[in-house]
């Protein structure tokens, strides 16, 4: 980078957009009527920092925007190194004419999945398993508050998809494959966006969301693609538009009541069946992004394209960048050839192919968030939170997330919760592996095995939760023998982003063969508890008849103190499936409405260990009493105070009643959990309870 430091006076001008007490609408057509073509194709464009050629390119080109891209190598992981990197490109963003800051964007997925020491939260499809919207928020509060603190206020989180068919690589980033528990956790935009109307977002603990992936990510075609005979990441999703409806846009509808301040469209293609149009690039799809987006469902922030996808528009560069545009896109995410992606908008623009007015609707879109986000009065970090990264007090909102994200499968003989006074033996490639247990999106984009961060592993909780304990550990179970008193088995996946996953490496989404050989070693010679940390259902097979305990772990993170918690009782277990467990790879895709549903799990599925806990009982029939006037107190509407207490209501009269019900049959109870997420509880608790008193 150039060593000379541009000279910068902030607020030189005086101009009716600096002032702060102007009505956001007044500073941006201000500042919009004094700027040039140049200066708008600038403001929509986003390039990757490591693409830079100089630091001076910012200024040149009037970027609107720079990003840490998941690829992004080498990243700065300590937080302070973070929060100078993004002051140094705002620095270079004030030598420009009118000092219009840059908008900084980050993949904080799963907590500042980034930076190294920050709090990460189990994966959506953890959160999903929770259920609990009023955790969902605070977790996004948390994510909001640690990437604030370094200087950027835009987080391309959270994804929406759907997932209908795990063998997508990124299915853990959903919060699972009922639209209406996607829409429940969006409480999370507003943990990290604030207020709907988006007053808070200039606050230093606030960050703009994008939703993503609009729309149809999560349901691409299984056999659609050309790698094999697997779902891919970026393929089409055929469905009918009732389908379309219902299952991936309604959750964008949540989202845009919400007040998400982005929307990034999805790389994959949409093909609505009878509508004999054939697969269209949602980059390119005019129809649903200014039709349906912005038109019907009033959403009034920008439109920012994924990676480079605007390249997959069948045409030359210029057919991309008009098509896009033309269909609603206003700030693509280029990321190498910026250069390019300016001049040719430019000449678009210029010859008409691209209105006037197009430009101008997407410049302000961008501006008015700008604005909101107070950045042209503070394009700076506020570090005063920065030293809250990875705090106690964040750390244990995180632990609580892991803790209600575990959802127990199977308890024969009362396995779990486990005893202090018991001697453990504990194994598998999961047990003491932190990055593992985070998953992709830490640290670098793919994610890695090993000690990449601060935090816990799931062993070091265990041993943290019972200190006096003999808790012994081998990875590979060689010496496991009897003379224990339980087995802990901790398997799963190993880090990946995007792509396929370890579907790609041949043993689909069965365990590994050391896995395999860990489990049926331990769970041979004593009771066994098997612990499944991956993002996505495991097929188990014929094993799972040997395992006295089963626990979907999803991907906790870094505090693998919630898992002990609830291994230990210090919590009840009390997540529930956000995704179909399916029984064989011929059952996939599977998922709840089917008309043939048979799987291992049904979606909705979890045991609770409340009973367990010291008091319990006793506290399961007050609570009952107290959800019960909740309920009734609330209705049958679905308002925002509502939430948290039918949140409340909801699991405990699920567990009491609906987990007796759930082992007779799985129809009623995923029945009652749809009516409970679509704010409809008393119908729920009749239903639950017709089929209890059936069963
Ligand atoms: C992913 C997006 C992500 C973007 C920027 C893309 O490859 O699909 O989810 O926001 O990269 O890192």
């Amino acid at each position: 980078a150039p060593a000379e430091t541009p000279q910068v006076v902030v607020n030189a001008h005086g101009l009716p957009y600096q002032n702060p007490r102007l009505p956001v609408k007044k500073r941006v057509a201000d500042l919009l009527s004094r700027m040039t073509l140049a200066e708008k194709a600038g403001q929509m464009t986003q390039a990757e920092r490591n693409a830079l050629r100089s630091q001076g390119d910012i200024a040149s080109y009037d970027l609107g925007s720079l990003l840490s891209g998941g690829g992004s190598v080498p990243a700065p992981n300590a937080p302070e190194a973070w929060a100078k990197m993004v002051d140094a490109y705002q620095l270079r963003a004030q030598a420009t004419r009118f000092q219009i800051p840059l908008i900084y964007g980050v993949d904080a997925v799963h907590g500042h999945n980034n930076v190294i020491g920050s709090t990460i939260m189990p994966h959506n499809i953890g959160i999903g398993a929770g259920r609990d919207p009023e955790l969902a928020r605070r977790t996004g509060r948390v994510t909001a508050k640690e990437v604030r603190a370094t200087g950027i206020p835009w987080d391309f989180a959270p994804c929406l998809c759907v997932t209908r068919d795990e063998r997508w690589g990124r299915s853990y980033e959903a919060f699972g494959e009922d639209p209406a528990l996607v829409a429940a956790m969006e409480t999370v935009i507003q943990g990290m966006q604030g207020a709907r109307n988006g007053k808070d977002l200039d606050r230093n603990d606030k960050v703009l969301t994008s939703a993503k992936h609009f729309v149809g990510d999560g349901g691409t075609e299984f056999g659609s693609s050309t790698t094999g005979s697997y779902t891919i990441d970026q393929g089409v999703t055929r469905v009918t538009r009732e389908e379309l409806e219902a299952v991936h846009l309604a959750p964008f509808a949540e989202a845009v009541k919400r007040g998400t301040g982005t929307v990034m469209p999805s790389y994959s293609s949409l093909d609505i069946i009878g509508d004999g149009a054939g697969p269209v690039k949602m980059h390119a799809h005019a129809e649903m992004i200014n039709g349906v987006l912005k038109d019907r469902m009033g959403f009034d922030g920008f439109v920012v394209s994924d990676w480079q996808a605007i390249d997959q528009i069948p045409g030359d560069y210029p057919s991309d960048v008009r098509t896009s545009v033309n269909a609603g896109l206003d700030m693509i995410m280029v990321p190498t050839n910026y250069q390019e992606f300016t001049r040719t908008l430019q000449d678009e623009a210029r010859a008409g192919r691209i209105s006037e007015a197009r430009i101008d609707d997407a410049v302000s879109r961008i501006l008015t968030q700008k604005f909101k986000l107070g950045l042209f009065e503070q394009p700076y970090a506020d570090t005063t939170h920065l030293d809250e990264i990875g705090s106690a007090e964040h750390r244990a909102v995180a632990r609580e997330a892991v803790a209600k994200s575990q959802v127990l499968l199977k308890n024969d003989g009362a396995v779990l919760p486990l005893k202090k006074s018991q001697k453990v033996y504990v194994a598998g490639s999961n047990a003491d592996d932190l990055g593992n247990q985070a998953g992709g999106w830490t640290i670098s984009w793919q994610g890695s095995s090993g000690a990449i961060t601060t935090g816990t592993t799931i062993l070091e909780g265990m041993r943290k939760a019972a200190p006096d304990a003999t808790i012994d550990y081998s990875k590979d179970a060689s010496a496991a023998t009897d003379g224990y008193d339980v087995g802990v088995v901790v398997v799963g996946e190993t880090p990946y982003a995007e792509g396929l996953g370890d579907v790609g490496n041949g043993h689909d989404l069965e365990l590994t063969a050391a896995d395999k050989a860990a489990v049926d070693t331990v769970c041979a010679v004593m009771e066994c508890a098997v612990l499944v940390v991956s993002g996505r259902p495991q097929l188990l097979g014929d094993r799972l008849a040997g395992i006295d305990a089963l626990v979907a772990s999803w991907l906790p993170g870094t505090e693998g103190d919630g898992v002990a918690d609830v291994l230990y009782g210090k919590r009840p277990f009390t997540g529930r499936l956000p995704v179909t467990w399916p029984k064989s790879e011929a059952q996939l895709p599977v998922n709840v409405g089917d008309a043939e549903y048979d799987p291992q799990f049904p979606y909705g599925w979890g045991l609770t260990t409340l009973q367990h806990i010291p008091g319990g009982g006793e506290r399961t029939l007050k609570a009952l009493a107290l959800a019960a006037k909740i309920l009734q107190a609330t209705g049958q509407g679905r308002s925002e105070q509502a939430e948290k207490v039918v949140g409340t209501a909801r699991l405990i009269v699920q567990q009491k009643i609906g987990q007796d019900i759930a082992q007779a049959s799985a129809k009623p109870f995923a029945e009652a959990d749809h009516l409970l997420l679509t704010g409809r509880p008393s119908d729920a608790v009749a239903k639950l309870t017709a089929a209890h008193r059936a069963g």
